[in-house]
């Protein structure tokens, strides 16, 4: 990888912490509490639906996904869903603004490591709600390695470069690491930076494309391998 390296931009939600695994869930239980007006599979499908109708005006996170979930309740029950229930899927819905955000596997001693090196700024680059965002970093005990966090509406070519041009560099002088080929990986090789994909177990079925090679990309496992992948020889 490039000498010139002289940013880290990290995804969070996935990356750093788990998330979706949550998100999931808390579908699989709404599903289940909706089951009298449909399968499992049509209460998904329409949630979904709701999810990307939603999208332009309410954004991302869990405050959209709650009134996305009482929005496809009251619809698929065709109005005949109880307050009581209404309120459970609200309760449900918001319990994901309290996620513990635990560090993954390995994630902690790297950061550490990189920060007490020295040689690259750390940047916590995510998408999503301020407010829920902010907690979950707060949560996860990784803020103290990042020089600067960064929480953007959505994460496409325009947010890359005005991170660039806030940490003061050009394009390929920065690595973004993440596990979204769409949000993480893709807009920062066609803005001419460098990538380094760590996929996740479960990926929103938002985020799905079709994954490349790449000159400027790498693909790990392991979080612990961004260490390998930073010596100058790979
Ligand atoms: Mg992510």
């Amino acid at each position: 990888m490039t000498e010139n390296l002289k940013v880290i931009a990290f995804d969070a939600d996935d990356t750093l912490w788990d998330c979706q695994p949550w998100f999931d869930t808390v579908e699989r239980q709404f599903c289940d509490m909706l089951a009298p007006y449909g399968s499992q599979e049509y209460i998904a499908e329409e949630l979904f639906k709701t999810e990307m109708a939603n999208m332009d005006e309410l954004g991302y996170g869990s405050k959209a996904f709650t009134l996305s979930l009482v929005e496809t309740a009251i619809r698929v029950s065709r109005a005949a869903i109880s307050a009581e229930t209404i309120m459970s899927i609200q309760r449900l819905g918001r319990s994901l603004l309290r996620i513990p955000a635990k560090p993954l596997l390995g994630v902690e001693p790297t950061l550490a490591q990189l920060r007490a090196e020295g040689r690259y700024q750390l940047v916590l680059f995510t998408k999503g709600d301020t407010q829920e965002q902010l907690g979950k970093l707060r949560r996860s005990g990784l803020a103290p390695y990042f020089h600067r966090s960064e929480i953007v509406a959505d994460k496409r070519i325009a947010a890359y470069r005005e991170l660039c041009e806030k940490m003061n560099v050009k394009p390929h002088e920065m690595l973004m690491v993440g596990n979204s080929f769409k949000s993480d990986i893709e807009p920062m090789l066609q803005l001419g930076g460098w990538a380094l994909h760590i996929p996740y177990e479960v990926m929103w079925a938002h985020e799905q494309v079709p994954e490349y090679a790449h000159p400027r990309l790498r693909v790990i496992e392991r979080f612990a391998d961004i260490l390998k992948v930073l010596q100058p020889t790979s």
